[in-house]
């Protein structure tokens, strides 16, 4: 796994990382079976109900923590572990922060996962000659699927389809692609480098229109309603897009570093496997060193 370590001295924060969700989730011990909100605590029950979710942050976490080991240490059969939670963090120095404040919010994937919700969902409502003319107009319009990914789209080809909803065949009066033309609009407003207009108005009408599909609300809706608009607000500086922080550096580092790995790759069973993957290692940060 890659992670994007960005030292900017235009943010608030110091240090910031901007990896998928479910990566981010697994690091901070929070992946339990399903998809959790990173920066509160969600239930996919509530959908898009004006609900205050406690917000997840290290104090929060070392919470949990402290009753985790409460629980165990109740059970007589378990060796009694000492814990003081939040006095244990501190104590090792561990900053108390906000999660919002470590990971930044990633665009790409809210791009790619609340697209292709929606794009399914037009799709399956299309008959058998809607489609093939879809596909046409797909081809015709350049906008291709991934050969690997199993046929899903990539980030410009999304970019272009929530762009293109009218151009593409798909039924316009259908509430999906109502809401899929009103998500590119938060895609202009706020996905990009810079701001772009009034993105708090698009991700209000989003909602709206998104309410109407009678879908249910996913981890990156969830995220697109509640935490695109304090993020953008309370973290990165006046007229900064979420492009300036997004994860497309780290996932194009995926392919930087097949490349690399190409010229040292052997059997994992060999001996000196750990030795040819720390090489590879050196040597795509000598290359990122020169060339920044
Ligand atoms: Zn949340
Ligand atoms: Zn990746």
């Amino acid at each position: 796994m890659l992670l994007q370590i960005e030292i900017s001295p235009v943010c608030n924060h110091l240090v910031s990382f901007t990896f998928d969700l479910k990566a981010a989730a697994l690091c901070l011990g929070i992946m339990l079976g399903r998809y959790p909100c990173i920066w509160c605590v969600w239930d996919a029950k509530s959908g898009l109900d004006h609900v205050e979710f406690k917000s997840r942050s290290s104090a929060h976490h070392a919470e949990m923590y402290q009753k985790l080991c409460e629980e165990y240490n109740s059970d007589s059969k378990n060796h009694a572990i000492d814990c003081d939670g939040v006095e244990d963090m501190e104590a090792l120095g561990v900053w108390m922060v906000d999660y919002m404040q470590m990971f930044n919010i990633p665009e790409l994937h809210l791009l790619l996962g609340v697209g292709q919700k929606l794009y399914n969902a037009i799709v399956a409502t299309m008959s058998e000659e809607e489609l093939v003319t879809h596909e046409l107009l797909l081809k015709h319009n350049n906008i291709s699927r991934s050969s690997y990914h199993g046929g899903a789209f990539e980030g410009n080809a999304m970019r272009k389809i929530t762009l293109m909803v009218e151009q593409i065949g798909f039924p316009i009066s259908n509430s999906s692609s109502i809401a899929l033309k009103r998500f590119s609009e938060v895609v202009r407003t706020c996905f990009g480098q810079k701001i772009q207009g009034d993105y708090k108005l698009a991700i209000f009408q989003f909602e709206e229109a998104f309410k109407l599909t009678g879908l249910n609300c996913s981890t990156k809706v969830h995220i697109v309603c509640r935490h695109v608009i304090p993020f953008i607000t309370k973290f990165l500086p006046v007229g900064m897009g979420l492009g300036a922080v997004s994860e497309q550096a780290a996932e194009s580092a995926h392919s930087r570093f097949i490349k690399v790995w190409r010229n040292y790759q052997c059997s994992e069973s060999l001996e000196n496997y750990g030795e040819n993957l720390l090489n590879a290692v050196k040597e795509i940060n000598f290359v990122n060193f020169i060339s920044t």
